[in-house]
């Protein structure tokens, strides 16, 4: 079998791996983890790694070798109803590829990482492994409790981790050379593109907030229209204009994902519209643009229509940028391995990588994936893309210093 196969199937295996017989979810710290880690760490140690895991619960595989560190990895738990190849994909490419190079000095020592919750649908944390791994893991992430009262505490510890000394699977920058990390595009753009990979350039920027036009609730048929202050009407002319004002800017993403109205009657008028934001961008100063013209748009409506406006800022954070040097170095893989440019992508997406950053200089390969489709069991990639990937991620590793 390819080593491309091995990798589809093995994640295929790792997809059966479920806390629900009828769909894959794996969440952080669950005995379907633990039954994910045996599988992986298992080929692992085939492989001839020497496989740990550490005090937040992160699965990690060694190759000895001299000076420092290079990191390759993804995450192994999943969202709800998820695909089998986001996050697997990228511990079982770097495991296939430390496979084909097993006979071959390389420079530095390699250790394949498979993160132990990126997804945060157990605890609502972000990157929580990789955090660990950053030294930016919040201790007050231990109280956290999940949909049945269990602290995130006692769940680690009946993982076989330690909570009380997470800071412990903190590495330091001077011992890491990289973090290189390969993952599906979760978009559209390298299948539109006919490109199998690509090289990720940035980690957009992102701003949410929660915003609500508070108006006056009243009988659907006797308030006439023009002595209306229907909440929903004023939110649904603000979506279209956030629409228009996210086109203005290229590269721009404005997403409303979720709307309540209330009361909620088929003839009351609506009293309140709450919906939630989520603005993406590369750039921070863009992205900070749109937000403040979405923001004064919001205002317009609200007064034009005699409604109120309640924004409530709900956070943002920093786009993060790939090391150029060692995108460029991933570009060269590409176009050695492919005959082609490598094309050059934006994530739009938040990835473990965002965490690494703060610890190590990070690259990422994108795989193209089947119409841009991901958390969801229809995720799909090609076989020969993976090959690529491979190809790809061996040679980068062969010129890496
Ligand atoms: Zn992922």
């Amino acid at each position: 079998m390819s080593s491309a196969a091995s990798v589809l199937e093995r994640c295929a295996v790792l997809g059966r791996v479920s806390e629900e017989p009828d769909r894959l979810v794996r969440r952080y710290a669950t005995p379907a983890m633990r039954e994910a880690y045996e599988l992986v760490g298992g080929w692992m140690r085939d492989a001839g790694l020497a496989v740990r895991e550490d005090a937040a619960g992160n699965l990690i595989g060694r190759r000895d070798g001299p000076g420092k560190t290079l990191l390759l990895g993804s995450h192994l738990d999943t969202v709800v109803d998820a695909g089998r190849y986001d996050g697997p994909l990228g511990v079982l490419a770097a495991l296939a590829v430390l496979e084909r190079l097993w006979d071959r000095a390389l420079p530095y020592a390699v250790e394949v990482v498979g993160f132990a919750d990126e997804e945060g649908v157990r605890y609502g944390t972000s990157f929580l492994g990789s955090s660990a791994l950053a030294g930016r893991f919040a201790p007050a992430w231990l109280a956290l409790e999940d949909a049945d009262g269990v602290a995130m505490a006692d769940a680690l510890r009946s993982f076989g981790g330690d909570p009380e000394a997470i800071a412990t699977a903190a590495r330091r920058r001077e011992d890491l050379l990289a973090y290189c990390e390969v993952h599906i595009e979760q978009g559209p753009v390298l299948e539109r593109r006919g490109a199998p990979v690509g090289v990720v350039t940035t980690i957009t920027g992102q701003t949410h907030a929660e915003l609500c036009f508070i108006g006056e609730a009243g009988h659907a048929g006797t308030v006439p229209m023009n002595a209306r202050r229907d909440a929903l009407a004023a939110a649904a002319e603000w979506m279209l204009a956030a629409e228009s004002v996210a086109r203005r800017r290229q590269g721009t993403v404005a997403t409303v994902g979720r709307i309540e109205v209330e009361p909620g009657a088929r003839n009351v008028i609506p009293g309140e519209a709450r919906m939630t934001l989520d603005v993406r961008h590369t750039s921070n100063a863009v992205r900070r643009e749109a937000i403040a013209d979405l923001r004064a748009e919001a205002q317009r409506i609200a007064a034009a229509r005699e409604v109120e406006l309640d924004w409530d800022a709900r956070g943002e954070t920093a786009a993060v940028p790939t090391s150029p040097d060692l995108t460029d170095l991933l570009a060269d893989a590409v176009a050695a391995a492919t005959g082609h440019i490598a094309e050059r992508l934006p994530s739009g997406a938040g990835h473990d990588s965002v965490s690494m950053a703060t610890v190590a200089d990070i690259a990422m390969l994108f795989v193209r994936c089947e119409r841009g489709i991901s958390h969801n069991p229809a995720e799909a990639v090609a076989e020969t893309d993976v090959a690529v990937a491979l190809d790809v991620l061996e040679r980068f590793l062969g010129e890496l210093r």
